[in-house]
């Protein structure tokens, strides 16, 4: 099955806000996919429906071919990485290695395997040299690498990214873009940079007024803006 299958997924805040409005999406195993558009069209809304933050709305979600439903929630979660705009949400341990050995703990690895993970997930990133640092020693670029990794070391379905080029200087950017794109793993990553998307996404979705209103090879959208 596709990693990620969305049907006629439609949503309305508590105020009565309808944020989404029948939202149909599939994404294949191994695809990188950007979720563009303005402030306001659903996206944030979208990605809080693909791990189950919010799950109240009509029309279903499905990892992998598992439903995002209240019972399946903590499979949900390790199959859907989410990586926040901020890394200082996400890293709040002494040491890096601890960071990323979080989550997979937590399923209820250890050892020798639970070593493997964290050294390959830091590895992926860059970061292995950082693992005995306390991630606030780190600059904010590799805070964002360790936030990567502490996703990663949760062996994700798809690896989900909310504006990951933020606040990163030309340099980390490029980092970042290069780490990202020798990942094996299906990536849909919220953006406002274009051209970011057009550098790591063959694929883009245009979200608009609670729908998805374009979706297509970057290069064809972005040519049409
Ligand atoms: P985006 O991430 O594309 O900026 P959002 O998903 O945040 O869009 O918002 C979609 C719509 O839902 C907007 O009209 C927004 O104002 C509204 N919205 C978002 N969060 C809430 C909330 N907690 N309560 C009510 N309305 C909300
Ligand atoms: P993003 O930059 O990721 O799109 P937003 O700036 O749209 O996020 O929203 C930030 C926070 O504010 C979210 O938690 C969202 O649910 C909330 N929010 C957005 N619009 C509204 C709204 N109209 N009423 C209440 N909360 C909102």
């Amino acid at each position: 099955s596709p990693s990620l299958t969305v049907s006629r997924l439609a949503y309305a805040y508590p105020d009565g806000t309808q944020a989404l409005y029948g939202v149909d999406l599939t994404i294949e195993r191994g695809e990188r996919v950007a979720l563009l558009g303005p402030n306001g069209a659903g996206k944030t809304t979208l990605v809080m429906h693909l791990n189950g933050i919010l799950t109240a709305g009509h029309g279903t979600v499905e990892v992998a071919g598992l439903p995002v439903r209240a019972d399946t929630l903590r499979e949900i979660r390790r199959r859907v990485g989410l990586v926040f705009q901020d890394p200082d949400d996400q890293l709040f341990m002494p040491t890096v290695r601890e960071d990323v050995a979080f989550g997979p703990a937590n399923l209820g690895l250890r050892g020798a395997e639970l070593d493997r993970r964290v050294r390959d997930a830091l590895e992926r990133v860059g970061m292995l040299d950082a693992i005995d640092r306390p991630p606030h020693h780190l600059s904010f670029g590799q805070r964002r690498r360790v936030a990567v990794a502490t996703v990663l070391a949760m062996e994700p379905e798809i690896l989900v990214l909310d504006e990951p080029s933020s606040n990163l200087d030309p340099a980390s950017r490029r980092e970042l873009a290069e780490i990202l794109k020798s990942l094996d793993v299906t990536v849909l990553m919220v953006t406002h940079d274009l051209p970011y998307a057009l550098e790591l996404c063959e694929r883009s979705l245009v979200m608009s007024e609670g729908v998805i209103a374009a979706d297509g090879p970057t290069r064809a959208l972005l040519a049409d803006e």
